[in-house]
């Protein structure tokens, strides 16, 4: 990965907790650190291969100065994760915000905050038993595409498959989604649940009938276990619905528990299950 620093570039905007800081504004500067492959630009000296720093300064100016906010950490959130959504060839972004006339009564040099952003591939299984099922996949890959953070890259196609667990209900239709996000994962679930409350998901028995449900496969290669979350899912190993989908859009994906790629633990469910049939 290569890199691409700006340093203290100079603008003027109107971020402060004061009114009169927002009212007369002040200086401010931005350095920011991009991170992305260089190989192809090092070595074939093409601008389009790279990202444009003289571009990249003037969307910082703009994303600095179209708001006004009261604390310097939203404004470089702001920063970072607009340069993440206009600049796709960027792997991550770091941004440090100085505020140097900032409303201190003593000597001071500046302050400043830090904040960054970066890329992690993850995959979600999604699933329908009722009505339009494939018009609620669709609906929440929508949703999913219009999140800030999140960007779809591939969709399995969808599969029937027989219900799991509670078997007395209509036959799902299933897939999954490769995304890549820089929310974390726990605000990931947030947003997946959102999108599953917003299209009418009821949860009345455990297993049972649903408009739509939408699991965190992978995470990078991340290992979570929290009260809301376990990462990778516990029963993706078990579930030919998620390994069959999963290894059509990502049979290398490497699960960090069982030290497999998708496609070799689809495989040996196929075997467990070739035999149970014996
Ligand atoms: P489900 O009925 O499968 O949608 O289960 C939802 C519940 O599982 C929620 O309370 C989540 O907090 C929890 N959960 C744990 N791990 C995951 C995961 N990897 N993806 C989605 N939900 C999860």
């Amino acid at each position: 990965m290569g890199h691409i620093g700006i340093r203290d570039l100079e603008v003027y905007a109107y971020h402060g907790v004061y009114p009169e800081e927002r009212e007369k504004g002040q200086t401010f500067y931005v350095s920011a650190d991009l991170y992305l492959d260089t190989w192809k630009a090092e070595h074939e000296d093409d601008l389009d291969a790279s990202v444009h720093y003289g571009l990249v300064c003037e969307s910082i100016k703009d994303y600095m100065t179209r708001e006004k906010y009261l604390l310097i950490e939203r404004a470089a959130d702001e920063i970072c994760e607009n340069l993440m959504k206009d600049y796709p060839k960027l792997n991550k972004v770091c941004v440090k915000l100085y505020k140097p006339e900032a409303p201190i009564p003593m000597p001071f040099g500046t302050v400043f905050v830090e904040t960054s952003r970066s890329w992690t591939e993850a995959y979600i299984a999604v699933g329908s038993n009722m009505g339009d099922k494939e018009n609620y996949i669709r609906q929440a890959i929508g949703m999913m595409e219009e999140t800030r953070g999140i960007q779809v890259k591939k969709v399995s196609e969808l599969i029937c498959t027989e219900p799991y667990g509670y078997t007395d209900q209509e036959t799902f239709l299933n897939g999954c989604v490769w995304i890549r996000t820089w929310l974390p994962p726990e605000e990931l679930l947030k947003r997946l649940q959102e999108i599953e409350h917003k299209l009418h998901r009821e949860r009345k028995i455990h297993w049972g009938p649903r408009t739509i449900d939408l699991d965190i496969i992978l995470y990078g290669e991340e290992v979570i276990h929290t009260k809301d979350l376990s990462v990778p899912h516990p029963d993706m190993v078990n579930r030919m619905f998620v390994l069959g989908p999963l290894d059509e859009i990502a049979g290398w994906a490497w699960h960090p528990v069982e030290h497999k790629t998708i496609h070799q633990l689809k495989e040996s469910l196929n075997e467990r299950e070739a035999e149970k049939h014996d």
